[in-house]
């Protein structure tokens, strides 16, 4: 397998076959895969060509060897030398060609020096999904968005490197296996392997970026060399596999949602990855069966609930439980006591018969409300009342004062000779937000509308 790939990136191989396993180590167990013929005139050539020497066979299969100023050190000072690929392990030529096998001197001295130069190759999957479209197709497949449709919100395809690590023995069947890394350093198992179709590549011309030359040194960085004492060599392999980032937009109707996904385009269009399921983004429920709740929000079916109030179905966590009805309401519906904090359905806030603020049951007690029962007179510097007449002056032609507070108002009980006046000002914005009167002594109160609020003022 691995040799049959160099033989595509190197001249026509001669010389003797000889037949050799190929194992696979996939995680930790060794199995092995499949028998086929090596030549070795394939390793030959190709340890040549990694370490640039310019080797050429010729018709009766001796390979003509020419060797460059600065590796003619490394071979007793000659410019050439003839080698024959095969034979035995210490087979000598005489005064002909030198034997070149894994394990004959030439053998071991090209693959030492291949080992110190740790030539890489590169190449990358022959089948591998390369366009957005064919991925879009495999991706939207994994959803069913029920009366709304899925589209590619973005997506970007790098090639990312695993790194295939080819151990060459000893041993006089020239055994070979692979490793895969990925980029962590981790072995791939064969799932993985075969997934990301990783068992036949094809050579990769050309540079590689920047942004690849970094993932293949932290990749062959997480994975330092070592060549054990029964291995001739080792060869490195970068498979650069395309790797795909991107995001989906789910939508139905008028509302919509994005889902992040990444993942090796191979494994994906395989079916044999899958992006993330849609998350609710209200209970955290997952499913690839994506539906509209009643409020439009996308969720999936198990987060659904009812709202016992509305009917409504909508994300279970969007329901409240209403503190006087006891129902679970949607939230959106119930309103908070500004003087109990509790939330309840609006229909059973009650009006205070002195402020007519709308206020929870339970903070009434014979007609007023818990801020109207308390309230204490005061000094006219209290802060509370310097703020309303600062920006209502005219309120200060009152003396005595008597207020209150809720969670959003300033209930302000004014005393005259004859005549009791009562103002409910928002804390927010300072603006009056009711009025009403009542003579001195009686219980009854009457409302003045907002429009002649500046009568009373006068
Ligand atoms: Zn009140």
């Amino acid at each position: 397998m691995i040799v049959s790939e160099y033989l595509r990136e190197l001249p026509v191989a001669l010389g003797p076959d000889r037949r050799v396993t190929f194992v696979q180590k996939a995680g930790r167990s060794l199995t092995e895969i499949q028998t086929q013929p090596l030549t070795f005139a394939a390793l030959g050539l190709w340890a040549f060509r990694s370490l640039g020497l310019r080797a050429e066979v010729d018709t009766e299969g001796v390979c003509h060897v020419r060797v460059p100023d600065s590796l003619r050190a490394k071979f007793g000072g000659q410019a050439k030398f003839d080698c024959v690929f095969g034979g035995q392990p210490g087979d000598s030529a005489g005064d002909g060609p030198l034997w070149f096998t894994p394990a004959s001197p030439l053998g071991e001295q090209v693959f030492e020096l291949v080992r110190n130069g740790r030539a890489t190759l590169h190449a990358t999957p022959t089948t591998q999904p390369v366009s957005v479209h064919e991925l879009a197709a495999a991706l939207f497949s994994c959803y069913s968005v029920v009366d709304g449709h899925v589209r590619l919100a973005g997506c970007r395809l790098d090639n990312r490197p695993v790194l295939r690590r080819t151990h060459i023995h000893r041993d006089a069947a020239g055994t070979m296996y692979h490793e895969y890394f990925a980029s962590d350093g981790s072995c791939l198992d064969e799932q993985a392997v075969a997934s990301l179709g990783l068992e036949h590549v094809d050579p990769l011309r050309g540079t590689r970026s920047r942004d690849e030359r970094q993932r293949a040194q932290l990749l062959l960085a997480a994975v330092p060399p070592a060549v054990r004492e029964d291995e001739i060599a080792q060869i490195d392999t970068l498979i650069w596999c395309k790797y795909a980032t991107g995001k989906l937009h789910f939508a139905i109707g008028k509302h919509s949602s994005e889902l992040d996904f990444e993942g090796w385009t191979g494994a994906l269009v395989r079916g044999e990855a899958s992006p993330p399921p849609f998350r609710c983004p209200h209970t955290g429920c997952e499913s690839y069966e994506i539906v509209a709740a009643d409020d439009g929000e996308l969720t999936v079916a198990a987060a659904l609930d009812q709202c016992e109030e509305s009917g409504m179905r909508v994300a279970s966590s969007q329901l409240e439980t209403c503190a006087a009805t006891g129902k679970r309401v949607y939230g959106e519906i119930l309103a908070t006591c500004p003087l109990t904090g509790e939330r309840v359905v609006p229909s059973s806030l009650r009006s205070c018969k002195m402020c007519g603020q709308l206020v929870s049951r339970s903070a009434i007690k014979a007609g007023r409300c818990a801020a109207c029962r308390r309230l204490k007179r005061i000094r006219k510097d209290d802060p509370r009342m310097a703020l309303v007449l600062n920006e209502h002056p005219r309120l200060d032609q009152w003396r005595n004062w008597k207020p209150a507070e809720t969670a959003d108002a300033y209930v302000l009980l004014a005393h005259a000779a004859l005549r009791q006046t009562l103002f409910v000002i928002d804390k927010e914005t300072l603006r009056i937000r009711y009025c009403a009167i009542s003579n001195r002594w009686w219980t009854r109160w009457t409302m003045i509308p907002d429009d002649q609020h500046e009568q009373v003022l006068r």
